[in-house]
């Protein structure tokens, strides 16, 4: 099985092939720490975490580096609005984020850089790119990336240079326009900077790196000259990416990134998120609503990451359905009472079918939607099976049971579903009513309401244990 992925700079479904065999280097682009992420983040960041998932589950070493911008324009105003420093504020947001990773169930990636950091290194970088003739000082006190020094700027966006004003700026981290103009890799310190912290020394005088040279020193220094896969959302293609290819393919004289692959943006309720239409939500305030942390993982990933995604909260609840349907299948499996004596089932063959197609949707540029749906077909051949036969044989369950699993190690969805389970309050005042309820029907000798009342809590994976003391409870897998 080989697997497949559309490179934003081929515009082409290409066939994956690392720069090593059997080994892979990504560098995901992540969140400015000015603010709390939102689920549109999320949508990026939970398809950076489908990617590292697959590409383990497939068998290949994974080296995964995501940074943490917190030093640029955002962050200085932010900052600069709260009354602190750059650290003071970035700090609480970088570990929510890391918190809300854990919560959505996003693996711990092997290295978070931050900007600030690296500012040494990123001096370095920027004297070999002048040293090459790539870049100048200016008399503004800044460093500029000349994009005349570099013909193939442009290259992944696919934007025409030929109307390049020599020596036309943009001082600006971001800009919408596909201006072809030279943008500044190190910005000379305003008072502002001065006062939020965001000035070190350089051979230019007192400054702070731009945003777009983060990214070409982290990931270069952490991860060499040339990646395998760089990931963003949509947005980041221009000018930051084709930024980034610019300042390494020139300071390197190596190819940057063999795959680039981009996320499409979000929507919410039809709309684009934006804080002007008051529909910008933050996963937190999700978190605090009550909503199933598997239920968010479950629709941010529910569509092709190029594909359309609108989020609403109808959908989150159907998503919660879907994932409960999941848990209450796992459930059914997991408690099923076996006999080895039992016929033949279907389930070993449906089993190593549903690998195989699940494999095979994943290989098919991350094709998580495909893979979502090749999951439930699943649940609903093995419940069907299980209804018509009533016993199945340890081993037939076994299998069923271990490929779904499998499959989960990928999804993460009864991951997350049975982590955010063992925390959720109301569940454990429920089950402690139910123990409750469970001793009173055995003092009155009702042990058939006993029984029933374990089993209840047995489908919802709670374990219970008597002993001297009393009853005691847990949430098993
Ligand atoms: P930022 O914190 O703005 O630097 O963004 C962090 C990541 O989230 C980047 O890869 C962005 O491209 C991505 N992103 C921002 N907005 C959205 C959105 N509405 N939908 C999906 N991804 C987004
Ligand atoms: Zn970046």
């Amino acid at each position: 099985m080989t697997l497949k992925v559309y490179n934003t700079a081929a515009r082409s479904l290409q066939e994956f092939v690392p720069l090593r065999e059997g080994e892979v280097r990504v560098y995901a682009c992540g969140p400015t720490i000015y603010n709390h992420a939102h689920i549109g983040n999320f949508r990026t960041f939970l398809f950076f975490d489908l990617v590292h998932r697959h590409l383990e589950y497939s068998g290949y070493g994974v080296q995964f580096v995501m940074n943490l911008t917190d030093v640029d324009d955002k962050v200085i105003q932010a900052a600069h609005e709260a009354g602190s420093t750059i650290e003071e504020h970035t700090k609480p947001f970088g570990d929510t984020f890391l918190a809300d990773c854990v919560s959505l169930g996003v693996w711990t990636v092997d290295s978070y850089p931050r900007a600030t950091m690296h500012i040494e290194q990123m001096v370095e970088f920027i004297e070999r790119l002048v040293d090459k003739g790539h870049a100048y000082s200016a008399e503004d006190g800044a460093v500029y990336f000349s994009i005349e020094s570099f013909p193939e700027y442009g290259k992944l966006k696919g934007i025409d240079t030929s109307t390049l004003i020599a020596g036309a700026r943009v001082e600006h981290d971001e800009y919408d326009k596909e201006d072809a103009r030279d943008f500044a890799l190190w910005k000379a310190a305003t008072e502002e900077d001065e006062e939020v912290g965001a000035a070190w020394d350089s051979p230019w005088g007192r400054g702070r790196p731009g945003w777009h040279l983060e990214c070409s020193v982290m990931s270069t220094m952490q991860l060499g000259d040339t990646l395998d896969m760089h990931l963003g959302g949509e947005d980041l293609v221009f000018p930051h990416h084709e930024n980034e290819i610019a300042q390494s393919e020139c300071a390197t004289g190596h190819p940057f990134v063999r795959y680039w692959m981009h996320v499409k943006h979000l929507f919410v309720e039809g709309r684009k998120m934006s804080k002007s239409l008051g529909n910008f939500i933050r996963v937190r305030e999700l978190l605090e609503e009550g909503y199933d942390p598997a239920a968010i993982r479950h629709l941010l990933i529910s569509s092709h990451y190029r594909g359309e995604l609108n989020f609403t909260r109808a959908g989150l609840k159907a998503s919660g359905v879907a994932v409960q349907r999941l848990m209450d299948f796992e459930a059914r499996l997991s408690q099923l009472e076996t006999a080895d004596d039992a016929e033949e089932s279907a389930l070993p063959g449906l089993a190593e079918k549903v690998v195989l197609d699940f494999r095979s949707t994943m290989d098919d540029d991350f094709n998580s939607a495909g893979a979502l749906g090749v999951l439930f077909g699943f649940v609903t051949k093995v419940n069907a099976e299980l209804d018509a036969k009533g016993r199945v044989s340890t081993s037939d369950r076994d299998l069923a049971l271990g490929a779904l699993r499998s499959m989960d190690t990928v999804l993460g969805l009864l991951e997350v579903a049975q982590a955010s389970r063992v925390i959720d309050d109301d569940l454990s005042s429920w089950v402690e009513r139910m123990i409750e309820e469970r001793a009173q029907a055995r003092a009155s000798k009702d042990f058939a309401r006993a029984d029933e009342i374990r089993e209840e809590l047995s489908a919802k994976n709670i374990v219970l244990e008597d002993s001297a003391e009393g009853t005691r409870w847990k949430v098993v897998n």
